[in-house]
């Protein structure tokens, strides 16, 4: 996480926002950390709008969000994307580690649609809710959000320290998916529901962020540019900052964003797989967190000399009955920077992160 201090100032994020609508961005996602933190994410919001791009604000739903909806709404906000940890109140505040927070998220997704902006919320899941996601599936419903976002967890970073806490059984992810695909059918034409499928029980990797390179770019609160929210965990990549570029120079000839586009860069099996240009051999991030290769093929592909290892660790890290604590982020730390009896071990046995 950046410090408060290292973040970039609004007249510089208005000139990245013109920048993007000049590369031919259309949607914006307002995000953190936090971003009602802010005190100009009002101003950021018009300048946005102003600037032809669609606005989504991605928010906890808890501080200063519901105070600021008004003022966002008349900025031009286009549509809101709400975090829930789980269905029910205690669950939900025991995953996310703060008391009230539930209640406040109801309110302020009752807030959204009274002020007739579109609502999605989204819930990672995991073995600590993935019991609840027919109950997610009604709340989303009850709060007339117009879609729901089942995310099962991605393990990389945070989530990859806490793999061991967070790994559901098969047998739950399976029940999950044929809950949602039941509720598509009940559903259909009030909430649209997508579905994020779990890695490790997967034949097929997902086409991260559509192809690194491809389609999307975050941009941190500090000012650097990313391919993925999550590209930092790969060691030895030059990230380009906006405060000393253009936001078009870094997308088109930074070294990061030219590292994985394309399929140039692939190995085999996916530099002769009809799919390469598919799903771009899957995610850098979690190749690199398995294999300790980011160029290597997504272990979560059947076709990966490391699927079954994966698959067989994902089974044993599940199948403990009780399952370790969190271990929550903070401003200070990073998964990297933990103690060594919280690391988690790459599919060839070895402490995950780069090799030393
Ligand atoms: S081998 Fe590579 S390109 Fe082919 S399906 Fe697997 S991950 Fe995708």
């Amino acid at each position: 996480m950046d410090r408060r201090s290292q973040e970039l100032d609004t007249a510089t994020w208005m000139r990245v926002f013109n920048e993007a609508a000049r590369l031919g961005v259309l949607h914006v996602h307002l995000s953190g950390g936090e971003p009602t933190a802010r005190q100009d994410i009002v101003e950021l919001t018009a300048h946005c709008v102003r600037s032809g791009l669609y606005t989504n604000l991605i928010t906890s739903g808890v501080g200063a969000a519901e105070a600021r909806l008004d003022a966002l709404s008349d900025a031009g906000l286009d549509h809101v994307q709400l975090s829930i940890q789980a269905a029910h109140g205690d669950n939900a505040e025991r995953i996310g580690g703060m008391s009230g927070a539930h209640a406040q998220k109801l309110n302020f997704a009752r807030s959204v649609v009274e002020r007739g902006l579109p609502l999605t919320v989204n819930a990672v899941i995991h073995r600590g809710n993935v019991g609840e996601v027919g109950d997610l599936i009604e709340l989303a419903v009850a709060m007339r959000a117009k879609r729901l976002e089942i995310a099962h967890t991605q393990y990389y970073g945070w989530a990859q320290l806490n793999r061991s806490a967070l790994m559901p059984t098969r047998a739950q992810a399976d029940a999950s998916i044929a809950l949602v695909e039941e509720a598509r059918r009940r559903f259909e034409g009030q909430i649209v529901i997508d579905l994020v499928l779990p890695d490790y029980y997967a034949n097929y990797p997902k086409p991260c962020t559509g192809g690194w390179g491809r389609r999307t770019l975050n941009v941190t609160p500090s000012g650097k540019v990313l391919p993925c929210h999550a590209a930092e965990t790969i060691p030895g990549l030059d990230f380009w900052s906006v405060k000393n570029r253009t936001l078009a120079d870094v997308w088109w000839n930074s070294p990061a964003f030219n590292a994985f586009r394309g399929t140039d860069w692939m190995s085999e099996p996916c530099r002769s797989c009809d799919r390469k240009d598919r799903d771009w051999g899957g995610c850098r991030c979690q190749a690199l967190a398995l294999t300790g290769d980011a160029s290597a093929t997504d272990p979560a592909c059947h076709k990966s000399p490391l699927h079954k290892p994966m698959q067989t660790l994902a089974t044993s890290e599940s199948s403990t009955s009780e399952p370790p604590p969190y271990v929550y982020r903070t401003i200070r730390s990073s998964p990297d920077k933990q103690p060594s009896d919280t690391k988690m071990t790459r599919l060839d046995g070895r402490a995950s992160g780069p090799d030393p």
